[in-house]
């Protein structure tokens, strides 16, 4: 697609992949007592080499998990669910960092650079998780399938087959490659 297009679902069901999140991000909750995200949040700006940019609102990063070589996640600081929580200075700050990631995915190898973003948010009308604004996160996750200037990262059999995440390069060498870019 030469230009951006955006779709928004609504399904009848609870997709599989929210489910596992939110199940996931429910687990550790009732383990610990504290949200997975604003721990994930904490841990990444101490480690600080995945971290890609932020702001007073938002953190940028690729999780250690990521699916994709430039996965990145913006992920907002304070702990909150969703979109109509958001103070008229987060989204301000939002449209900032969002605005600064797609312009250094562009700078990275200076090409149009193609990416899959989602937005993943506390489920509404869904009785089993109406509890999510404790231990739910909003954050946004971008699947670029690109892995180099002119190579794609396949989604292949091993993601295909058993669903099980296959990404050839090390997200601390992306990660600083990206951050680079982001500063041009
Ligand atoms: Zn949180
Ligand atoms: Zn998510």
């Amino acid at each position: 697609m030469p230009h951006p297009h955006g779709q928004l679902y609504a399904y009848s069901f609870l997709p599989l992949k929210i489910k596992e999140e939110l199940d996931s991000c429910k687990e550790y909750y009732s383990k610990k007592g504290r949200c997975m995200i604003c721990d994930m949040n904490r841990e990444e700006k101490e480690f600080k080499e995945r971290v890609i940019a932020e702001n007073d609102s938002f953190i940028a990063y690729i999780p250690f998990f990521t699916d994709y070589p430039y996965g990145v996640f913006i992920v907002s600081k304070n702990h909150k669910g969703n979109f109509t929580e958001f103070t008229d200075i987060e989204k301000l700050h939002l449209a900032e960092i969002l605005k600064g990631i797609t312009g250094a995915f562009d700078k990275l190898f200076d090409r149009l650079f193609p990416y899959m973003m989602c937005i993943h948010q506390t489920p509404v009308n869904c009785n089993e998780y109406e509890d999510s604004k404790d231990y739910y996160h909003f954050h946004i996750e971008f699947y670029p399938p690109l892995r180099d200037k002119n190579r794609i990262k396949f989604y292949a059999s091993s993601e295909m087959g058993a669903w099980a995440a296959c990404n050839p390069l090390s997200v601390e060498e992306t990660a600083k490659t990206l951050r680079e870019a982001y500063e041009r």
